[in-house]
């Protein structure tokens, strides 16, 4: 857990990620979107996918599906063509038209906001459902992945699981406080992608070099995180 000391860290961090992310931070379609069902659409694509990949399928997707109405009616044969590209489509088409026809049949064709009853939805778990909460209804959740687990692994000194520890969802809270900003987490998504590298960090360019514990061992010689 962040402890109470590191508490005015976690603020200076949230400072330096959202900074830099203005700067440094990719563009993305979906991350220029506030329409619920393409945030969520994108959120499903991007599952253990890499965001190039989502890229060329998303903007055909959303543009051939553009409501949940239209997916719902899809012939699922169709919807799977059209992610071929990403693999894993036929499982992928069942599980984006099923969750479309929950859309349509239970919550009158739109998304919801509410996230215990986004979490319900077919393949949407709590990271998808925190991102559609946030990006979409502007809500302060808290968003984890193994990127933003990884991130905060490195300058907290914490021994985060993953995705599913209770405490990373804590963690990634005391970052985020109260006031939504959802450039915190894309900016920890992309310093994972293009400075905090899992093998070789690039510290001497990262905008948390001054608050970061794995840098400060490094340079002290400690051999724990090498
Ligand atoms: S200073 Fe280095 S280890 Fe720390 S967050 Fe930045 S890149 Fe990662």
């Amino acid at each position: 857990m962040i402890s109470e000391v590191d508490i005015q860290r976690a603020i200076a961090v949230r400072r330096k990620v959202i900074r830099w992310f203005e700067h440094h931070g990719k563009r993305h379609p979906w991350r220029d979107t506030d329409n619920p069902f393409h945030i969520l659409i994108a959120e499903m694509l991007l599952r253990r996918t890499t965001a190039t990949a989502v890229g060329r399928v998303y903007p055909i997707l959303i543009k051939r599906f553009p409501t949940p109405r239209d997916l719902a009616t899809a012939h699922e044969f169709e919807i799977a063509q059209q992610l071929e590209t990403l693999g894993l489509q036929r499982v992928r088409a069942a599980q984006m038209k099923t969750t479309a026809l929950r859309l349509v049949n239970e919550h009158g064709g739109e998304v919801p906001s509410d996230l215990d009853t986004l979490q319900d939805l077919p393949g949407v778990g709590r990271y998808i459902a925190a991102a559609v909460s946030n990006l979409a209804f502007g809500c302060a959740e808290p968003m984890v992945d193994g990127n933003i687990v990884h991130i905060l692994n490195r300058i907290f000194t914490l021994s985060l699981k993953g995705s599913n520890d209770i405490l990373a969802w804590e963690a990634a809270r005391t970052v985020g406080g109260k006031k939504q900003d959802i450039r915190l987490y894309w900016g920890m998504i992309d310093l994972v992608q293009t400075v905090c590298l899992r093998r070789q960090p690039r510290c001497e360019t990262c905008p948390l070099n001054g608050f970061c514990d794995y840098l400060s061992d490094s340079l002290r010689g400690s051999d724990s995180h090498i």
